[in-house]
């Protein structure tokens, strides 16, 4: 700094004097509940400057800092803020990706809310898996009030694999600039892809270039008329592992299936990205088979991250729901023009795909033995204290059946139904997040010195599962809103 510069910032600094408590905020007589310490829930205050939880008092309410904006939480709860870790931000949920990505008004309208809806449920920070435009996270994180945005960067995918084997074969490629070339599975890639510079490392170096945290992998053979794709091999996944240790990157890995999950759990994978609702020739089983439970014991010594995303099947089934467009709920996460789009014949283009030519009755009643094995599975984990991570995969497919933050809030019903406790649900979406994810030092509890991403309740969320639906208030690194000010309808 030059001499000449100091006299004005001192002065600049005397100005700033009477304002001491200037930004501070004041939560006072509210009850803590923060995830290292359940067994305290007691009430206390808490001083957020600067973005960041400076001082937490608990077992008592001193008086507030001078100048401090005081928030009086008599009778309320403070949590933190949540953290979904398994997020698609490029999606519209009921729009085909060229519409989603086409800027028309009510994809424009979308994206303008859809950050405000994860906040409005909670979620002060969500996790990209696998970004196809980073432009969107650009755009979110210029909007005044937003989630926290981590990433996976771009998906390693493996070349004409699941998921790229969605997209035709003269698109894939350019869709998917992160994929995964194997020398020993020659398959048909466009030479201007450069099948060369798609090895493992180059992959994981491209994510962390993008400031990615995380490798997100795939293990799908696929389904529906996309079946027998190909799949990583053993050595490919540990060359994986392996370079995400080196870069200090959180392995998550899509896998659904009993077969998918032995895989990646015996590759070390850190995070399943999903639940496991199919069990290959054991679907017909009525209990849960020996072979499975050993997976799962494995699972929970592991400490392998585990995201039941049981929404992924309820979201599908929302086309043969028949009050599901009527629920009001949904006019708070999507803007009105959206939500009326869904209802036409243009926004029903995705229900002959989930429905493949059966009456909705038998589309309902087909679901029910994918749920029954993936509620089997949870409430196995729930009784030996996996290491859940909530994540949502909103959305899990083009449908309007999963709503950025509705969607998380109906996920943590289902985990409750299957047999979660609320103390288990709330760690997987704070601290358990945050530890997995390797951002505890910043997020997942009320702690000083963590940013101050904090949630005022009317109902605990140790009392009842209601409770996320209960926001008062959120707080994003400091930024206050009440909740009803971030809903779609809001005037
Ligand atoms: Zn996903």
């Amino acid at each position: 700094m030059k001499p000449a510069l100091l006299p004005a910032l001192l002065a600049t600094l005397m100005l700033c004097t009477p304002a001491v408590g200037a930004g501070q905020t004041w939560i006072s007589n509210v009850k803590l509940v923060s995830p290292e310490k359940l067994d305290r829930v007691e009430t206390g205050s808490v001083l957020i400057d600067a973005g960041r939880i400076a001082r937490v008092e608990r077992g008592r309410s001193g008086p507030a800092p001078a100048g401090a904006t005081v928030v009086d939480g008599k009778g309320y709860y403070l949590t933190p803020g949540l953290i979904d870790s398994h997020v698609h931000l490029h999606a519209v949920p009921g729009m085909s990706m060229a519409q989603g990505a086409s800027g028309d008004s009510l994809a424009r309208a979308y994206f303008r809310q859809m950050p405000r809806s994860f906040l409005y449920h909670g979620f002060t920070t969500v996790i990209d898996l696998a970004v196809s435009d980073y432009g969107v996270i650009e755009r979110l994180r210029k909007e005044p009030l937003h989630p926290d945005v981590f990433h996976c960067g771009e998906a390693l995918v493996l070349a004409n694999g699941y998921p790229m084997s969605f997209y035709a074969p003269d698109k894939r490629f350019q869709s998917f600039g992160n994929y995964l070339f194997d020398p020993a599975m020659p398959t048909a890639v466009p030479a201007q892809f450069a099948p060369a510079a798609h090895t493992v490392a180059a992959g994981v170096a491209r994510v962390a270039k993008a400031g990615g945290i995380c490798v997100k992998t795939h293990f799908e053979r696929g389904f529906g008329a996309d079946r027998n794709l190909p799949v990583m091999s053993r050595a490919k996944f540990a060359e994986v592992r392996a370079a995400a240790t080196q870069a200090g990157k959180v392995l998550v890995t899509h896998a659904n299936s009993f077969e998918a999950q032995s895989f990646a759990v015996a590759g070390r994978a850190d995070v399943l990205a999903h639940g496991m609702w199919h069990w290959g020739a054991l679907n017909g089983q009525a209990g849960l088979p020996g072979e499975i439970k050993a997976l799962l014991d494995r699972i929970v010594e592991q400490r392998t991250g585990y995201q039941p995303t049981m929404q992924v099947l309820h979201g599908l089934r929302a086309y043969v729901e028949p009050d599901y467009l009527n629920d009001p709920a949904l006019r708070k996460v999507v803007p009105a023009s959206l939500l009326a789009w869904f209802s036409t014949p243009q926004g029903q283009w995705f229900k002959p795909e989930v429905t493949d030519g059966e009456e909705d009755a038998a589309v309902m009643q087909g679901m029910e033995g994918p749920l029954r094995r993936q509620r089997a599975v949870v409430a196995y984990l729930a009784g030996r204290d996996a290491n859940f991570v909530f994540g949502s995969d909103t959305p899990s497919s083009p449908t309007y059946g999963n709503l950025p933050g509705l969607n998380g809030y109906r996920e943590m019903r289902q985990l409750h139904a299957a047999g979660m406790s609320l103390a288990q649900i709330f760690k997987a979406a704070t601290m358990n997040n945050a530890r997995t994810f390797g951002l505890d030092r910043e997020l997942g509890s009320i702690e000083v010195g963590k940013a101050a991403n904090l949630l005022l309740l009317k109902t605990s969320p140790l009392d009842d599962i209601s409770a996320y639906d209960s926001v008062v208030t959120v707080w994003v690194r400091g930024r206050q809103a009440p909740r009803e000010a971030l809903a779609a309808d809001y005037e």
